[in-house]
């Protein structure tokens, strides 16, 4: 069976230095914050391009302070795309606001910069645009809109750790950027984590006290905060995988390239790439419009894949409240229907790629009525 992610081989490649740092982790006692943290915070932050990185417990506590250090609240509105992971959404919701959502461009699956401006009111405080499997939004007319309407820019850089955009990294471009370390994500902690970057100063300022009980000063609490510290191990974890990062995207770059030569042919819609975005294929997801039947039929020949979403967040029953209906965002609804994701890590090998890549053929031969 070829393993849709494979977290395993990357942990035995790199097992005796994990394991070090771990337990040099474990006998500082440092176990929440600490040198690691703050170690693995600077190396983040210069490989983002970005002043600083806070480090947080997790990609959903990130984006929350992010939005609260962009000063968003109850009656202020949030301008993002439905065709996310729901945590985009829900931090959103956390502070209050209210979730606005814009339709995807269909050919890169990020926010439309075209439809942003009809979305704006005089409540719109923040826009996240979220690099949606790794590939970045289109940035430039998104900060161009958002300087002309004052309105803060928050990158949902969850899938994106690496990626760029005309040469700018995710997470330096608008004023705050939000990464996950989940274990599945290109940076993976060994348990749960997440970073916010940004180069202004206040900004960073506020979420490094809002992560902290709202504290600068031990027990002087001059904000409302939370309990979203990074844990000291997830710190050491992290620290030791930034010096395999680069390598680790490269081949994951190299990987998607090698499906875009072996699916050439097949006539399968395969991801976009742009000339001058850097996609880090967190996920490397084909359009299949028989999708119910392609799944099970890949699993029959030992290919596990994925779907990243099945459903809109516009369509959840969880945000029911917001009043969307079906056919408000058709890009994203028919994404949600026809996405399919092949397996993509770091580790994964050409033979595997090669089995993927026949057994697509099978059913691309085998099924007629396949219409991409
Ligand atoms: C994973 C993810 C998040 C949330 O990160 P967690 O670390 O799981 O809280 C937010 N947005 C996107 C796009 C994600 O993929």
């Amino acid at each position: 069976m070829i393993p849709f992610v494979d977290l395993k081989t990357q942990y035995l490649a790199i097992k005796d230095e994990i394991d070090a740092a771990v337990l040099r982790t474990l006998g500082s006692t440092q176990f929440v914050l600490g040198r690691e943290v703050a170690a693995f915070e600077g190396k983040f932050a210069s490989y983002c391009q970005a002043d600083q990185a806070i480090g947080v417990n997790s990609g959903t506590s990130a984006l929350h302070l992010a939005l609260l250090a962009a000063g968003v609240g109850p009656n202020d509105e949030v301008i993002t795309t439905p065709f996310t992971f729901i945590a985009t959404v829900s931090a959103i919701d956390y502070t209050g606001a209210r979730p606005v959502f814009v339709d995807i461009d269909p050919i890169s699956f990020t926010i439309d910069p075209a439809l942003i401006e009809a979305a704006i009111t005089p409540r719109t405080k923040a826009i996240i645009p979220v690099h949606l499997y790794g590939q970045p939004a289109d940035m430039d007319p998104i900060l161009e809109i958002a300087r002309r309407h004052g309105l803060v820019v928050i990158e949902d850089a969850a899938q994106a750790h690496g990626a760029e955009y005309k040469g700018r990294r995710a997470g330096s471009m608008g004023d705050l950027g939000c990464f996950s370390f989940y274990p599945g994500k290109n940076l993976g902690a060994y348990g749960e984590g997440g970073a916010v970057t940004t180069s202004n100063s206040e900004m960073a300022r506020i979420v490094r006290m809002l992560r902290d009980w709202g504290a600068e000063r031990k027990y002087y609490h001059d904000l409302k905060g939370f309990n979203y510290r990074m844990e000291g191990v997830q710190g050491a974890v992290l620290g030791v995988k930034m010096k395999y990062i680069e390598e680790w995207t490269e081949a994951r770059r190299t990987h998607a390239a090698y499906y875009n030569t072996l699916l050439a042919d097949t006539g399968i819609p395969l991801p976009a790439a742009f000339p001058e975005r850097r996609h880090v294929y967190h996920v490397y997801a084909i359009r299949t419009n028989e999708r119910e039947l392609l799944q099970p039929f890949l699993q029959e020949r030992g290919v596990s894949t994925g779907i990243h979403y099945p459903v809109p967040v516009h369509l959840q029953k969880a945000f029911a409240e917001l009043g969307y209906k079906a056919g408000d965002f058709p890009h994203s609804e028919q994404a949600a229907n026809e996405v399919l994701s092949l397996p993509m890590f770091p580790e994964l090998r050409p033979d595997q790629q090669d089995q993927v890549a026949e057994a697509l053929r099978a059913w691309v031969e085998r099924e007629p009525t396949v219409k991409p």
